[in-house]
């Protein structure tokens, strides 16, 4: 894997570098603060296993906001710059503009979130008013139909898009919109999707479908590279690459060559980026997960109720990334997707 020799732009004065076994600095967090959502996409929690019967965490295994914010403090004490959070669909908690306030108040972090927009055109201002510096919307096709079945709870295209402009009208602008592709579910609408945010301001990026999880039954052949992405966009729309914005950057960024903005992809599956990871990953539950493809992860809850000091918190989650070897992107092969793992709802996209 490349390995970065150095991370200089991440480095903080007052905070020496915490590095894994690949010398990757711990930067960012994920923070799951729900494992339910009012979606069913079925890439990430198909409604055979999260059905009616499907047990998701009772409120009391679910970290409080005064824990989280506590973690992410010892967190940011790490290095922790940016924390995004997530779930499931974040926005189902309760008052979650209260977790980001708090989160913002802290020195130097940056707080942004991953929301399938269903419910954003009620939330954006008082997300933004909160402190929110940055919003990703996924939308997976501009195609109802299409999209309907994606999400297969039957929400229209209009309320996500309709959560978009609140968005942009709270100030989020530009707002990320992340689509995955899966070959022959949504790859004949990308066309469209692209065309609708060319200009826009807003930057769309596809991301390859994944083998997260053990439950939505993926395959190879299901997988649209980023690279067929990029030159079915480039043949109507000419597109010409642009440099990453900072190391660790996940999407390869392209720019429309007529000067109407920018697109980008995810190549998660065809062309790895585990050398440049810096991300962990905080469940609902409060376990320190290191890789979307963990099969567990270090409970943290249960020492924070316990009565466990933040220097025995930093003692633990230093012991855990500097023993990280994680780089399950760039040794992926017919063996390694029938492992265990967990669940992308349950550890946080
Ligand atoms: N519910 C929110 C949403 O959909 O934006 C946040 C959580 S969701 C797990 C985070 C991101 O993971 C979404 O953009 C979703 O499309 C993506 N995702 C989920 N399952 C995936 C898979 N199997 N492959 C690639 N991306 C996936
Ligand atoms: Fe829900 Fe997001 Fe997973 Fe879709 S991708 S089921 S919106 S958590
Ligand atoms: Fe990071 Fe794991 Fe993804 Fe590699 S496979 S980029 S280590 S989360």
């Amino acid at each position: 894997m490349t390995i970065p020799m150095h991370h200089a732009d991440l480095e903080r004065p007052d905070v020496p570098a915490l590095l894994d076994r690949f010398g990757r600095p711990l930067r960012d967090l994920r923070i799951s603060v729900t494992d339910r959502c009012n979606f069913r996409c079925r890439y990430c929690m198909p409604r055979e296993v999260f059905g009616p019967s499907f047990q998701f965490l009772p409120r009391e295994e679910i970290l409080t906001f005064e824990e989280i914010t506590r973690l992410t403090r010892v967190f940011a004490g790490l290095g922790v710059r940016k924390v995004r959070l997530t779930g499931g669909e974040p926005t189902l908690r309760a008052d979650l503009p209260a977790l980001v306030r708090m989160l913002a108040a802290i020195d130097d972090l940056e707080v942004t979130l991953t929301t399938n927009g269903s419910l954003l055109a009620h939330q954006a201002q008082a997300l933004a008013d909160a402190g929110l510096r940055r919003i990703t919307v996924s939308l997976d096709s501009l195609d109802d139909a299409v999209f309907r079945s994606m999400n297969d709870m039957d929400f229209p295209v209009q309320l996500v898009l309709d959560g978009i402009a609140a968005a942009e009208r709270a100030g989020l602008a530009p707002v990320k919109v992340n689509a995955v592709v899966r070959r022959g579910v949504n790859e004949h609408t990308l066309l469209d999707l692209a065309r609708h945010f060319k200009g826009s301001g807003h930057v769309l990026r596809f991301i390859e479908y994944m083998d997260v999880g053990n439950t939505n039954g993926w395959r190879m052949d299901e997988v649209v590279p980023g690279r067929e992405v990029v030159e079915r966009i480039s043949a109507a729309m000419p597109l010409v690459p642009l440099e990453a914005n900072y190391r660790g950057e996940v999407a390869q960024r392209w720019a429309y060559a007529d000067g109407s903005g920018e697109v980008g992809v995810i190549t998660s599956v065809t062309e790895p980026f585990c050398g440049d990871c810096t991300r962990a990953r905080l469940t609902a539950a409060g376990e320190l997960v290191t890789c979307l493809f963990a099969s567990h992860g270090l409970d943290l809850r249960g020492r924070l109720r316990d009565g466990s000091s933040d220097a025995d918190l930093v003692h633990v989650i230093r012991g855990v990334w500097s023993q990280r070897d994680d780089r399950y992107s760039e040794i992926r092969s017919a063996a390694t997707a029938t492992l265990p793992r967990l669940e992308m709802s349950h550890l946080g996209g």
